[in-house]
Order: C-alpha cells, then structure tokens, then sequence
C-alpha cells in the first residue's frame, strides 16, 4: 500500500464514505488524508460530575448510566431522548438520526463513557449523538491526555463520521503506511533546522506523544509547507523570466534625460532613485517585467510613472497609464500635461465621457504613432484602442481592478497579430501596503519595489478620535481652519449592503452642514456614487479650484484625489470603515505644506475591533503598520490577491502566526534554488518529487496578473 492510493485501501472506508471525504473536504488519497491535521486537541483523561457541567463548557467528558428512554415525535420524524444519570444528577442524551439501531444496541444500567458538546434548554444539559462506549470497553484502551479533533462539516458528522470515526480512520491509516511514508526533505536541511523527521511528524501531529513532541512536528510541518510554497512561487518567477521576452529599454534618452535635468520640479528621493533603478534594469535586460510598486500615499509614485514612460518613449514605443476613477486620470493627465508642457511629447486622456470627435483623433494618434502617452480609465481597455507599439503599461491604485482587466492590458501589445505577441511591460502601482509576509506569499513571484520614504518636509497629519457628541466643538474648529483660508473634507461612508440607509445619512448630514455652514461666507460640495459623471467633475472641480470650502463626500474621493490646500479630513461613522480605507482617506490631506488634521467620529457603540482600528490611526500613519494590524484582525483572506494564491489554502501554517517560520523557509528555498534551480542534484531529488507531484494540484500556478 502507498500514500497515492485512494482512502478506500484503507479498511472500514467504504466508496460512500471515501466520496464523502472527497465532497467535504477534498480528502482522495491516503496522503490527503493523512495531512487532514487535528486544529485542536482535547484531554480525554479528565472527567466530569453532571453537577460540574456549565453552559461554557465545551465537549465534555461523563461517566454515568442510561436510566430511561423514550421516543419524542417531531414535525419531521422523531428523537430519542435518553436519560443519563451519575450520582450527582442527570441530563439528557439525544439522537435525531439512526435511532432504531441506538436503541437496540444501547444497555440500560451499564457505565459509559460519554463524550461531547453541550446543549442547555431551561437550565437541562443535553448532548446530541455523543460519542460513548462502555466502561470496559474505554479501560481496554489506551487513554491519551491529547486527543486529536479533527476540522468536520455537519454532512460528515450526520452521515456518522464522527470525530471518532476519522480518529480511527488515520490511526489504522498511520499503522498500515508508516512504513512507506517518505522524507520530503533532505537531511541537510533538516539538519539546518533542526526538523523532526516526516514520520515522526505525522505520528505527533495525530497522536502526540508529550506537547514538546507535538511543538516540534507543527513546526516541521509549517516549515515544509511553507518551504514548498516559496519553492513553488522560485520556480514560477524563473521560469516567467526565462519563457516571457520582454522589449528591451535599453537606451536613456532625450526625453528622459531632457525632463530630468530641465522640469522636474524637485530631487526625487532615495527611495524614489532606487525604484526607477529597479525598474530600468528590469526592462532591460530582455525579459518582461511585471512589477508591482508599492508606496504609501504620498510617497510620490506617480513621478517615477512618468520617468518610466519617458524611458519607454526613449526606446521608441507609447505608454499608457490606467487610473481606476475619472477623477483620478483627469488629474493625472493635468499633472503630467503640466510637468511635459515644454517637451514635445503628446499626452491625452481617454475616459467614458471623452467626445466621439476626440475619441477619433485619439485613437487615429495611437495608431499612427504621434500618441506617446495615453492617460485613462478602464476606457483605455476597449477593443478599439489599438496602439502603434505599446512598451508599457502602468495601472494606478491596482487594488481596484480585476484580474481579467489587467490582464486585458497584456493583449495591448504589438504583436498583436499572428505569432510572437510580447506583452508591454507592466508596473501596478498600489498605495495599499501589502504586509511583507503576505508580499511573500502572494506576490512571492512578481517583482516588488517599495518607495519606503515621503518626499521631505511633510508634516505628520494630527489624527484624534472623537465621539458625536463633541461634534460641535469639531465643527468650529472646522470654522477656525476655513478661516484660515483651508478647504475641508466631510466623509460618510456608503456600504453597499445598507447603500439606501446610508445615502439618507449622507443626505441628512449634508443638510446639517449646509445649516452649520450657511452660504454665502461657506461653498459646499457634494460628491457621490449615484451623481451624474458630468456633475461629479463640476462639483469636483470647484473644491478643487478653491471655489468651495468644503466638500461632503462618500468614499468615491478615496483614491489618489489631490487638493494641496485641503489640509482637514472629517470621517464620519469612522468605525464603520476598514483600516485601509481610513489609511487612504487621510491620506487626502497633508499633501501642501500647512499642519493637517485628520478626526475621526464615531458613535459610542465600538466594537473592539472597532477601537482598535480607530486607536491604530491615531497611533501611526505608517501604512506598512497599518497593513500589519489589518491582516491580524480580517486574515488573509479579505486581503486582495490572497484568493489566487495558495496562502488560503495552507493547512497547518498561517501566516500572520508564523511569519518567523516563513521567513527563514522562504531564505532556505532562495539559498536552494540558487544553488540548484533545476532541483537536479541528488541531494535534492526528494524536492523534486514533492514539487512534480504540487504542480499536479494546480493551486497556485495560475497567473497573478
Ligand atoms: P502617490 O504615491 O500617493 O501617488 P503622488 O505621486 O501623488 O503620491 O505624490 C504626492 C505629492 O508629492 C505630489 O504633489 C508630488 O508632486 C509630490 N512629490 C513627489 N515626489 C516628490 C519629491 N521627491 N519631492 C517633493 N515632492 C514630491
Ligand atoms: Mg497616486
């Protein structure tokens, strides 16, 4: 028998059964099923008196006697009911399913052993299908003080594979294959870490025998699986750079070096340097770069975009920069027209509600050629956009666009036709910061640059938490600042689930202000998802222009909108948003150099999660940190990207818990596939089996971008 054959080798595993296994939980094989590990464990040593039980107990443990049974009709079939008594009392055993058989093999007035969860009903204990075996049979055997509790589905558990029954499953499993059972990893590592060996480690995971026993099989465990995943994302990484051509920038030129030396309007930063560094050794060296460029807002990406497209622009070829609002790209597109307005290079924007006229000419330009830069929204996407020789393309705030849009911009290249299609460069830019753990885990295989450091001169944005009820004081000191001559951001938030109720809040809160804040000294605006694209930009545009002071606004402003003078940012109903967007809200304001300020209200009601977003803002404005704290409170799993990769997929690691253990496995698999990217050498066949067999299972081999 090996670890590839299926679970009905196994005895007492039917064809039912081992289907079950396979719809529930994906269990096939015995080496499924062998790595299906317990998520806690439970002492089976300890007893309980019925007078002992509480409503928190858990699964309990009870030896007591069956003293009466009876059959209660329901609406749909029947139960039954069993009286259990020890000689502190008595509670309830119940049984909705296989009743019949329950009650010709049960013994009146003979000691079990019971075992399971509680139910209470009018201060009564009772306990739905406990597992239970006589007293005799219980001393025949064993009793471990950790016993496995394996992860179940309520179908499992009703079709009678209990917590027990799995139990038993693996335990005669682990009798018949332990001899077979393989090292996955070479003895030089395991030797470099310290690492229990694959047997010893299965047999502990299940059945441990002492907790320092079970310490170190997690570990191994963890350790392997994560080593694998990192193996996995190495290999993925060399072999897109080997497989994907990519145009070659080879070449600095008059545009790049022109705009340098001559417009831009500040040094860049280090971080800055690094980056474009970074980049143009990447679209060089002939391979295609798919980059992502993280920087915290403000950090100044938006620059090192533009030096990049005049990079391409130098080799000869268009680039295009996506942005995912039509807010956001007309103020790239201003920006950039104003850094490039004494060059000769042609910049345009293309959006949903560009003009057919200009439409025209925009995409008779991008044919042709005389079209260097395009700026746009998912409009760009459209079949009808073709480009002469597009080099690269940027995507802003990528967070907010899907896979498939991405990946819409691949096919933009010049090889369109048929055969030798090379995909233009892609460099996603995102100011949410992805934790470095997760970094590792889900863009392991993409290339990572981070401008890690603002631009000089900024002040730190004063953050405080306040409840409603000092919203008056807030209010005036939004007076104070107005006077100053600052602009001011109110924001409400505008959840999809309760979009009608929260409409009416923004609704009611605007008319407040508009109260508080009486025309003609004070000019609002007002910006939400259900305007008119047209009436959003006029509104837009006069906060922008100064012509307002005030702008009341949902969440549609979160991203990249930039208003220097607006130096106060007002969120409403904070605790109802998540970190990341409160991290980018704020990051609305602190762009000119006056102090800024950020205040967050909220209601009284917080739920401690609650508070501890709140407190996390007024703590730190570092967005790394702010990631950190996010991805330990929602999990990986709310967090963009992780779906794709393989990291919701793990079975015993986890990696907020074990980023230690993450880190150095993903070292030892750099440092081995250094030095043996082919996994050829002997040493290291046994990983060239695991990897064979992963690659397989798909998982996570589909393409991130
Ligand atoms: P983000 O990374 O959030 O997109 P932006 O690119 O919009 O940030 O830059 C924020 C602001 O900082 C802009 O006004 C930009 O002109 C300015 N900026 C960028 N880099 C520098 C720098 N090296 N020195 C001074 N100001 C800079
Ligand atoms: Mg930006």
């Amino acid at each position: 028998m090996n670890l590839n054959h299926p679970v009905t080798y196994i005895k007492g595993v039917s064809i039912a059964r081992a289907e079950l296994l396979y719809s529930e939980l994906g269990i096939k094989t015995c080496r499924d099923l062998l790595h299906l590990f317990p998520f806690r464990y439970v002492d089976k040593t300890q007893f309980y008196t019925i007078n002992q039980l509480q409503e928190n107990s858990a699964e309990v443990q009870i030896v007591g006697k069956i003293t009466g049974l009876k059959t209660v009709k329901q609406k749909r079939g029947s139960r039954l009911v069993a009286t259990f008594s020890d000689a502190t009392g008595t509670m309830e055993l119940v049984w909705f399913k296989g009743a019949q058989w329950i009650k010709d093999n049960l013994k009146a007035n003979v000691p079990y052993v019971i075992y399971g969860k509680l139910n209470w009903f009018n201060g009564t204990a009772s306990m739905p299908h406990p597992e239970m075996e006589t007293v005799q049979a219980y001393k025949s055997k064993l009793q471990m003080a950790m016993q496995p509790v394996y992860p179940s589905t309520e179908k499992l558990s009703n079709k009678g594979i209990s917590n027990k029954v799995m139990r038993g499953m693996i335990q005669d499993l682990l009798q018949q294959v332990f001899g077979v059972i393989e090292e996955t990893l070479p003895p030089y590592i395991l030797e470099e870490h310290q690492l229990v060996d694959k047997r010893e480690a299965l047999l502990n995971i299940h059945f441990p025998k002492s907790q320092e026993l079970l310490a170190k099989s997690q570990f191994r465990l963890k350790f392997e699986e994560l080593f694998f995943i990192q193996i996995q994302l190495l290999q993925k990484k060399i072999i897109r750079k080997a497989k994907l051509k990519g145009y070659v920038f080879e070449q600095v030129g008059d545009a790049f070096t022109n705009f340098y030396n001559n417009h831009l309007p500040f040094d860049l930063t280090n971080a800055q340097k690094r980056v474009l560094k970074e980049i143009r050794k990447d679209a060089g060296s002939g391979a295609h770069m798919n980059r992502l460029l993280q920087g915290d807002v403000g950090s100044g990406k938006t620059i090192v975009a533009l030096l990049t497209m005049l990079l391409a622009i130098d080799n000869g070829f268009q680039a295009t920069i996506m942005a995912p609002t039509e807010i956001l790209a007309a103020q790239h597109f201003y920006g950039i027209s104003e850094l490039l307005k004494n060059t000769n290079i042609q910049v345009e924007l293309l959006t949903g509600s560009t003009k057919t006229k200009k439409r025209r000419e925009i995409h008779a330009g991008l044919e042709e050629g005389t079209l260097h830069i395009l700026v746009g929204t998912h409009a760009i996407l459209e079949d009808k956009v073709q480009f002469n020789n597009l080099g690269i393309a940027i995507i802003d705030e990528q967070h907010r666009f899907g896979v498939e849009q991405r990946s819409k911009l691949w096919k933009k290249g010049r090889g369109n036709e048929a055969g030798g299609a090379i995909p233009p460069h892609i460099l996603v830019m995102t100011a949410t910061p992805i934790p470095r753990t997760l970094a590792m885990s889900v863009y392991g295989d993409l290339d990572v640059s981070v401008i890690d450091e603002l631009p000089p001169g900024r002040k730190e944005i004063k953050t405080v938490h306040r409840y409603d009820s000092h919203r008056l004081a807030v209010f005036k000191f939004l007076k104070d600042e107005i006077a100053k001559g600052r602009q001011v951001y109110i924001v409400y938030p505008l959840i999809q689930e309760s979009e009608a109720m929260d409409y009416k809040d923004l609704m009611d809160g605007y008319e407040s202000i508009s109260r508080e804040f009486p025309t003609p000294q004070y000019q609002i605006s007002i910006v939400h998802g259900q305007m008119k694209p047209a009436d959003k930009d006029y509104e837009m545009e006069r906060f922008v222009n100064g012509e307002t002071q005030i702008m009341v606004a949902t969440t549609v402003i979160e991203v990249g909108v930039n208003v220097p003078n607006a130096s106060v940012m007002v969120i409403e109903s904070a605790e109802r948003f998540g970190l990341s967007q409160l991290h980018q809200l704020r990051g609305r304001v602190g762009r000119g150099a006056e102090q800024s300020y950020c205040i967050l209200l909220s209601s009284f009601k917080l739920s401690s999660d609650g508070k501890t977003r709140l407190q996390t803002m007024v703590d730190t404005s570092d967005g790394f940190k702010i990631a950190e704290v996010d991805l330990k409170l929602r999990g990986p799993g709310n967090i963009m990207g992780t779906q794709q990769s393989g990291v919701l997929n793990l079975k015993i690691a986890d990696v907020v818990k074990d980023s230690s253990i993450l880190y150095s496995a993903r070292k030892t698999a750099i440092e081995v596939m250094n030095d043996d990217p082919g996994l050829a050498k002997p040493e290291n066949s046994s990983l060239n089996k695991v990897v064979s067999q992963l690659r397989k299972k798909t998982g996570i081999w589909s393409n991130i971008s």
